[in-house]
């Protein structure tokens, strides 16, 4: 019997899972070990066509459902966060780059990134986490392209990114550009104490831009919506950080269940006692309630429906109840919870890392809290000559 059967075409994600297993499965326990990016992993990954699942397919992508990109990161997590969190960088340039995107940047970018292209999505800054509405690093149009100056920090997959992704603010606000690696007065610093102790795709290195000029055309979408984009690129991702948190849980309780089928004690196997039943009982209603609601979530991007709210409260709630699953695992599993080797540790890690990275859930929460409020109070009704 599957207790977790595929959400999308059976014959898709079973090939799925056999790839994971070949190519991420065996690198996952060394990946954060030595916090290096997974680069052979993530070149393998795309080179089966799952890293642009989304992008339409005469840009080179996979022409498919959000809800198949769903699978893709809850089956890759399952293995390794670590290699889901280097592919949802990628995800989110390539998202950006898809909505809002000149055909130029699109034609330039796209299909570079279903072959493999890594990339990074940088708004952090050392002074601005999650209020990205006003920036220190700079934009100023300079004859025929942008001449940029600033830091991004704490930049996920940076170590590897051809490609970055960035927001600086100009003068008609805060603006997005897609800003490749080797651009003249760009480069990538390591920044002391920015080594997490989740997610370890590689060193959050930050990315320096000291007088950087990119071609006009480098600009994604209008001047001073960069905000408004970027934030709606979230969105989207965090439907993806929900399946990361699933394919977590799934694999804690997984794990907890190989050891709890085998283990005795007091002359029973450890799953016949009802209290160990019952944290399996708790972690399987979870698994199933943020499945649900993160390929609900998936159902309504592609509708393109009330986006903010159901993304929201996917990442909320698979990142929580992932925190819970890992707790629960290593409890039941006992010592052999806690040792150094066992994978429990690295589920725990990466679970609680992804209630911050990605949109905290406090600043989830505001999200939501928002999204009722245009919901539930009308606005006023506006008065003649107003
Ligand atoms: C593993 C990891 C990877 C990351 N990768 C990237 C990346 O690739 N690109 C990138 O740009 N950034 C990245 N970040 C940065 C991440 O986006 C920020 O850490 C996050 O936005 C929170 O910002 P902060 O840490 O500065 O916290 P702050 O903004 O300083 O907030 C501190 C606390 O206050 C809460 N808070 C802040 N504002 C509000 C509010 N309005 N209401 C209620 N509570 C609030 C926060 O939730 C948090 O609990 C990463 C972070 C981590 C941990």
């Amino acid at each position: 019997m599957e207790l977790f059967p595929p959400m999308v075409e059976e014959s898709f994600v079973a090939r799925l899972r056999a790839d994971v297993a070949a190519v991420v499965a065996p690198i996952a326990a060394k990946t954060d070990r030595d916090d290096v990016y997974p680069l052979e992993a993530v070149r393998a990954l795309a080179a089966r066509g799952y890293n642009a699942v989304h992008v339409p397919a005469e840009n080179g992508g996979g022409g498919k459902s959000f809800s198949h990109c769903v699978a893709v990161f809850e089956e890759v997590a399952y293995a390794s966060a670590a290699t889901a969190t280097s592919l949802i960088t990628i995800f989110q340039s390539a998202e950006i780059l898809k909505l809002y995107g000149s055909p130029a940047l699109k034609k330039r970018f796209l299909p570079g990134i279903a072959r493999g292209l890594c990339c990074s999505y940088a708004m952090t800054e050392a002074a601005h986490g999650s209020d990205v509405k006003h920036l220190d690093t700079k934009a100023v149009r300079d004859g025929d392209g942008w001449r940029i100056d600033g830091e991004k920090s704490f930049v996920t997959s940076a170590s590897a990114a051809e490609l970055f992704v960035i927001l600086a603010e100009t003068p008609a606000g805060v603006s997005a550009f897609a800003v490749p690696r080797d651009t003249p007065g760009a480069q990538t610093i390591t920044a002391p104490g920015s080594a997490t102790f989740g997610l370890r795709n590689g060193p959050h290195v930050n990315f320096r831009l000291n007088g950087a000029r990119v071609p006009l055309e480098n600009l994604i979408g209008e001047e001073g919506h960069g905000v408004r984009l970027a934030v709606t690129t979230l969105d989207h991702s965090r439907v993806l950080a929900g399946a990361i948190g699933v394919g977590i849980a799934r694999a804690a309780f997984d794990g907890a269940m190989a050891f709890a089928r085998e283990r005795s004690a007091f002359g029973q196997h450890v799953l016949e006692f009802q209290g160990i039943q019952w944290y399996f009982a708790d972690m399987l209603t979870d698994i199933d309630a943020a499945r649900n609601l993160v390929y609900d979530a998936a159902r309504h991007l592609d509708e393109g429906k009330q986006i903010e709210r159901y993304s929201s409260e996917a990442k909320l709630f698979a990142s929580r109840i992932s925190v819970a699953a890992a707790e629960k695992a290593i409890q039941i599993c006992g010592a052999r919870g806690c040792i150094e080797d066992a994978p429990f540790s690295r589920y725990l890690r990466d679970a609680k890392t992804y209630e911050i990275a990605g949109g905290s859930s406090e600043i989830l929460r505001n999200t939501i809290g928002k999204f009722l409020l245009k919901a539930e109070i009308p606005p006023e009704p506006k008065t003649a000559g107003a």
